[in-house]
């Protein structure tokens, strides 16, 4: 069994304070230090830009997150010179991703899933926020973006503020920051207010789930390196895989339902895995109700909000602030990275060109993101609502599971498209 890696990374430290980041004429003020917003951050950094990345926690900072790194998320990373010309993740914490074992209504079936990585939240987020600092962004912690709204005079919205509250003192302190364009990358539950006059159009999908995530301590389960170990149930599914620290990082998707009455996220969990009619899921259950993680509840998963917030684009949405479907095929993180990308690359020539920061250049270059963030993402959320829709049916992926021991040719072919990868082959348990 490999060591453990290193244990979580040292607590990066805010580059400017508060007041200096008021007294700031910024060219772009993101909130939210997620992959988005990170990955915005770096390019406009990169760039020269005068980008301050904002967050109302710090970094390290663990989330409910399944932890694994898709294709397209590699690729995204490998963008950023985040991967090596070798395939080689940096950091060197990520662990390869190597198959998924299904379980479904007493059927089990192991799938390989070559190329994809692992790699915890804190590892991640934490090596993508230092990158953009390192390349001149400005860093702000522990700030919570309360309101963003745009400035106009005759000639147009030329800038857009935020409120920003830091917890200093007993009643916390606000200030106001003012930039040319404000980024809301402030994931499923970061709710900011704009008072535009523009109404945010935004629809929650009624039957979504909810995302309910812990961290169990290294050898609570035995779980091999690089196995993802995925039952579903008609009340959702739970995928548990090991970090490179060794903790098992376990991230579910649960339909609301069974939250109802005094039912914690942790016993609506133990409920699914005890209905998946599998003695692994069982014995799983088991060791969980003598482990003492705390469990995290996210508010529902599957949503569409408008990505352009404000009538003139200065307030812009990225990652999943703006759009998000549930889970399973584990892509949220490469979508992050993509919103962030087409974000910065649509409203890069806006802002580093001399004069073409004008409110109509600025209202194009924001149109043009909304396109094509449309074009980008509505194929990808598209085929995931159908899985979600399928994954109600257990019953379903379970005979598609027994079918895998009769014709796994179909599998080896269905498989990778329908969770957006590359080949990958179905071997039975
Ligand atoms: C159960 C579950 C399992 C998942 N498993 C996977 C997986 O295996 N692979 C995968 O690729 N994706 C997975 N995802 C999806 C993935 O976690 C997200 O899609 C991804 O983190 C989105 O990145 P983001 O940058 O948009 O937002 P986030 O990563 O959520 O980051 C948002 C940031 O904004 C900050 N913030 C919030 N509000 C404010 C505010 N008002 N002011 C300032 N800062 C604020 C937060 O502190 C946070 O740091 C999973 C999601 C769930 C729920």
């Amino acid at each position: 069994m490999p060591a453990p890696r290193e244990p979580s990374p040292a607590m990066l430290p805010a580059t400017l304070s508060l007041e200096q980041a008021a007294a700031t004429s910024w060219q772009v003020v993101i909130g939210g230090a997620g992959p988005a917003g990170a990955a915005a951050a770096l390019r406009f950094a990169r760039r020269g830009l005068r980008v301050l990345l904002v967050d109302r926690g710090s970094m390290p900072r663990w989330k409910v997150c399944g932890c694994c790194l898709s294709l397209t998320a590699l690729d995204e990373l490998r963008q950023l010179e985040w991967v090596a010309d070798d395939g080689h993740l940096l950091p060197e914490h990520a662990l390869p991703l190597q198959r998924v074992r299904l379980s479904a209504a007493g059927h089990t079936a192991m799938i390989p899933l070559p190329g994809g990585a692992v790699v915890s939240r804190e590892v991640l987020d934490h090596t993508l926020v230092s990158s953009a600092v390192r390349a001149g962004c400005h860093w702000l912690p522990d700030t919570q973006i309360v309101t963003a709204d745009e400035d106009w005079t005759e000639h147009g919205a030329g800038h857009a503020s935020v409120t920003v509250r830091h917890p200093s003192g007993s009643a916390g302190t606000q200030a106001t920051l003012r930039a040319e364009l404000v980024v809301i990358a402030s994931g499923l539950g970061g709710h900011v207010r704009t008072t535009s006059a523009m109404e945010v159009r935004r629809s929650v999908d009624r039957h979504s789930r909810i995302g309910v995530g812990a961290t169990l301590p290294a050898g609570s389960i035995d779980l091999p390196p690089g196995l993802l170990e995925m039952t579903i149930s008609s009340d959702g599914y739970c995928g548990m895989i090991r970090l490179e620290d060794g903790r098992i990082d376990l991230a579910a998707a649960i339909d609301p339902r069974s939250l109802r009455g005094a039912t914690t996220p942790e016993q609506a969990t133990l409920r699914l895995l005890r209905t998946t009619q599998s003695d692994r899921a069982a014995a799983i259950a088991a060791r969980l109700l003598s482990s003492s993680a705390e469990f995290q509840a996210t508010p529902r998963l599957t949503h569409a909000t408008e990505v352009a917030t404000s009538p003139a684009g200065r307030i812009l949405r990225a990652g999943d602030a703006a759009a998000y479907v549930e889970p399973f095929t584990g892509e949220g993180i490469g979508w992050a990275l993509a919103s962030g990308r087409i974000l910065a690359e649509t409203l890069l020539p806006a802002l580093v060109v001399p004069g073409r920061s004008s409110p109509a250049a600025h209202a194009a270059a924001a149109a043009r993101y909304r396109q094509a963030h449309l074009r980008h993402f509505r194929p990808l959320h598209g085929r995931c609502r159908l899985i979600a829709l399928a994954l109600r049916r257990p019953a379903l992926v379970a005979a598609a599971i027994r079918a895998t021991r009769f014709a796994p040719w179909a599998a080896q072919r269905l498989v990778p498209r329908l969770i957006g990868r590359g080949r990958a082959g179905v071997q039975p348990a």
